[in-house]
């Protein structure tokens, strides 16, 4: 792209007018105009702001302008505009600018994890982790796209050559949430890119900071004027959600948040018949069977239950643990949990930051209180933590019979711990929930290890770790948990779509 200093001094201006609330060795990723709509910062036509408050001391940290449903119909049209010589470039083109995104959001990353840090709240540590597997969609995709070969088939008629074309699909609109402000955009992003699409998104308005310092990153790498774009909204968010779902010009919505909107947005989509790619919900089993090696059973729970104070679609909600190992399990969880430290993610040690507002406090505390009125024991935790920002003590129930967690992701730090005796019995119970994206098992049995990966219906399982997603491999889900991949081989063909072409005469 072409350099727009006086736009870059403008923007400078203001961040400085405003104040960015962090410290950042490149302020310039610190955006508060407004939304990305064809290589500009904007405010739209909107009028008014949003708040976006820091969780970890529930203070504002800034506000952006509420965009509308015209701004998010110019962002659709100037996309349109650019896929015309986007949908050209060569797939080397793309890698390259690709390898660039990755290149720059690897040399900010300590900002991008500031960001992450003051929006979400999540520890820095996780921030910076987040920014490395975010990069890591797109030097991935650089490298894939190039090999992304189509197919000469063999023809049943004489004289006609078949062969395949994968052409990007269009314009197409992504909707992410708030966990992993950056990651969640970059593993569809880089995809949508890759396969030679245009973009428009639009950002969570809990943490739109990181969506913004993504499209300045974008630009800096230069990706073409409409190639990506962003809206802001919070009050707004239904009727932009809507205009995306039923605007004909969008053929694919990719959105990753929960089932329920995931329903909503599908319901406003068949109107177009969009393609869909849905990362929706999880209420992930994780069983420890009595012949797992305890201390890797621990921490895997520890990271898969506990990393984001909870708030993971992947993380382990319901924890089964066999009879015969139960009590050292949960004695070694307990005293592994009462080690953490909780606090606000910016600051040094800290392994556990808040939650992301005050509803999803209560909605811990309901879980709790929930299951201890069915008889189950609080080991450690079961209280919000009284400070300023939305704290939740890091919590592990033991003796969960029944109760509202089977059907419902807490979304918190709160460990239940369910007794059961047999391999079927935990299958059952694992398998008894209208959505499947992870799975986790601890055993030493290899044997086990087959029967219970393909008797598991989601689309990921964990064996023998807590941590299951890279750029290289199929992450979705199953059933509830919506269809689709990101990552991976997979994930790229659901950016594409397949044109076959029959050459006859020959
Ligand atoms: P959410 O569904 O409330 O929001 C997700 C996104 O959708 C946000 O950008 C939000 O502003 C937007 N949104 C909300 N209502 C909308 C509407 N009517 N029209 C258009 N957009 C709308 O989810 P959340 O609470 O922010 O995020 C947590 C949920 O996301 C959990 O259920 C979690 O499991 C899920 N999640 C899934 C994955 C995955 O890969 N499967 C990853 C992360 C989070």
């Amino acid at each position: 792209t072409t350099p727009r200093p006086a736009l870059l001094a403008s923007r400078m201006a203001s961040t400085q007018a405003s104040g960015a609330p962090i410290k950042l060795n490149n302020p310039s990723l610190w955006i508060t105009e407004g939304g990305f709509i064809n290589g500009k910062f904007t405010k739209g036509t909107g009028n008014g702001t949003f708040d976006v408050i820091n969780p970890g001391n529930g203070q504002v940290l800034g506000s952006l302008p509420e965009m509308t449903v015209d701004d998010t119909r110019q962002a659709i049209q100037h996309a349109k505009e650019a896929l015309k010589s986007w949908r050209k470039t060569t797939e080397y083109e793309r890698a390259a600018i690709l390898q660039k995104i990755f290149q720059l959001q690897m040399d900010n990353a300590e900002d991008l994890a500031q960001i992450i840090t003051a929006e979400n709240g999540k520890p820095l540590a996780d921030a910076r982790g987040e920014i490395s597997y975010g990069g890591s969609y797109f030097s991935w995709y650089a490298g894939e796209v190039v090999r992304n070969y189509g197919d000469v088939i063999p023809s049943l008629v004489k004289g006609v050559q078949n062969t395949t074309l994968k052409q990007p699909i269009g314009v197409c609109a992504i909707i992410t949430p708030w966990n992993f402000p950056n990651a969640m955009v970059t593993r569809k992003l880089a995809a949508a890119l890759a396969a030679g699409n245009t973009v428009v998104l639009k950002a969570p308005s809990e943490t739109p900071f990181s969506a913004l310092a993504m499209a300045e990153i974008l630009r800096q790498a230069g990706v073409p004027d409409g190639v990506f774009n962003v809206v802001l909204t919070e009050k707004n968010t239904p009727a932009i959600g809507k205009e995306l779902c039923e605007n004909p010009t969008v053929h694919k919505l990719s959105f990753t948040g929960s089932t329920r909107v995931g329903k909503i947005l599908m319901q406003q989509a068949s109107g177009t018949l969009k393609k869909l790619s849905f990362e929706l919900g999880g209420n992930a089993p994780f069983i420890v069977f009595d012949d797992a090696d305890l201390d890797k059973a621990v921490a895997g729970a520890v990271a898969c239950k506990f990393r984001s104070s909870g708030q993971t679609c992947v993380c382990g909600n319901r924890l089964l643990v066999q009879d015969g190992i139960y009590d050292k399990f949960a004695a070694k969880l307990v005293e592994a949990v009462k080690n953490f430290k909780v606090g606000q993610g910016a600051e040094d040690g800290i392994t556990h930051g808040p939650l992301i507002h005050t509803a999803a406090v209560k909605k811990v505390q309901e879980h709790v209180d929930d299951a201890v009125s069915r008889g189950a024991k609080v080991l450690v935790g079961g209280k919000k933590i009284d400070v300023p920002g939305y704290f939740y003590e890091p919590t592990v129930l033991g003796d969960v019979t029944e109760c509202a967690i089977d059907n419902e992701e807490t979304f918190g730090p709160l460990a239940p711990l369910y007794r059961f005796k047999t391999e079927e019995e935990a299958i059952e119970r694992a398998n008894d929930t209208e959505v499947g994206l992870a799975g986790y098992f601890f055993t030493e049995n290899i044997a086990r290890v087959h029967r219970v990966s393909a008797a598991l219906e989601v689309g990921m399982v964990g064996v023998n770790t807590g941590l299951i997603s890279q750029a290289g491999v199929p992450f979705g889900g199953v059933k509830e948990s919506g269809f689709g991949r990101e990552g991976s081989k997979y994930g790229l063909q659901d950016w594409q779509q397949i044109k076959l072409v029959a050459l006859g005469g020959l």
